[in-house]
């Protein structure tokens, strides 16, 4: 199980970090980056929240 960001695919919106702080963060290249993996029901969210689609969890 991984959480994964595809930061070619990633605008930073920011909508994952604001749905799970826990999870995401916006990095200094202003992309998602994947901070934890234990919240995965949140990272899915994320996933269909996100508008690239950017975000993979499998
Ligand atoms: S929701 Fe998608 S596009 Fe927005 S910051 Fe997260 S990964 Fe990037």
């Amino acid at each position: 199980m991984a959480i994964k960001v595809d930061d070619n695919k990633c605008i930073g919106c920011g909508m994952c970090a604001s749905m799970c702080p826990n999870v995401f963060k916006i990095n200094s290249a202003g992309k998602s980056e994947v901070i934890s993996s234990d919240d995965k029901e949140c990272a899915s969210s994320a996933a269909k929240a996100c508008p690239v689609m950017a975000i993979s969890v499998d």
